[in-house]
């Protein structure tokens, strides 16, 4: 028997009130960085596959058009290429999370038994008496869809209610990156041909990226912006070459 204190010690205390499940867990901050993180994230994609690209064509051809086309069938093919991509790897991985706990039911449904006694195992690793674990998970057992729930999280911490929407994914990427590869276009749509205001234009976005991406790491916003905007400016550098050696032979 063990000597922790059971409610049978303080027989005069009320027990305290159990709080709502649902607000649980509210008062702390999204860890994983929520929204911002993708958000940062695909923006930062945007604005340097774009600007490479841009710079790429400008090392190429001293056309303007053909880098303002450029410009825009990157933007709009990275920004499917992202939504497809993202909205694949979600819902795969909640199709696998259904699999799994399909598979889950069918165990629970065929050797309950085992089941209840591994569920209670795992209370017991949590520092829960042997008794009081198989009570608990018995009862947890006395509702089969319950059972599949828990063991669900237990196991493999998926929660079926809680996937995240594959759509949503898809259209946030889409967005995230449009609107970082807008940016090295912005002077072209007023006009401006010249390549040294996206540059310029590229090169700040660049170091506002990398700061904000520091508001979730514990780095300073300085190095952040600084990091990006030195590897952002290299990938166009080297793009820029690159347009410039092929335009040179092929061109
Ligand atoms: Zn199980």
């Amino acid at each position: 028997m063990s000597d922790r204190r059971t409610p049978d010690d303080a027989p005069d205390q009320p027990s305290y009130p159990l709080p709502d499940p649902a607000t649980i867990g509210s008062e702390h901050p999204d860890v994983t960085g929520g929204w911002l993180r993708p958000a940062v994230f695909g923006a930062s994609d945007g604005l340097v596959s774009n600007f490479a690209l841009i710079m790429g064509m400008a090392g190429g051809t001293t056309d303007p058009k053909p880098v303002i086309l450029a410009g825009f069938a990157g933007l709009a093919a990275g920004a499917f290429s992202m939504a497809v991509g993202e909205y694949t790897s979600v819902a795969s991985q909640a199709e696998f999370a259904r699999a799994e706990v399909e598979r889950e039911s069918r165990e629970i449904a065929r050797h309950d038994r085992a089941e209840q006694a591994e569920l209670a195992s795992m209370f017991v690793a949590k520092g829960v008496d042997e008794d009081v674990a198989r009570e608990v998970a018995q009862q947890i057992h006395s509702d089969p869809e319950n059972a599949v729930r828990v063991h669900a999280r237990e196991e493999f911490g998926v929660d079926l209610t809680d996937l995240p929407s594959p759509m949503l994914a898809a259209g946030s990427s889409f967005l995230s990156f449009a609107v970082g590869a807008i940016i090295p276009l912005v002077p072209l749509l007023f006009g401006i041909v010249s390549v040294v205001p996206t540059v310029t234009v590229s090169l700040l976005a660049l170091f506002g990226v990398g700061a904000v991406v520091t508001a979730i790491t514990d780095r300073p916003w300085w190095f952040g912006g600084l990091r990006q905007l030195i590897l952002g400016g290299a990938a166009a550098g080297l793009t820029f070459l690159v347009g410039s050696l092929v335009g040179g032979v092929a061109v």
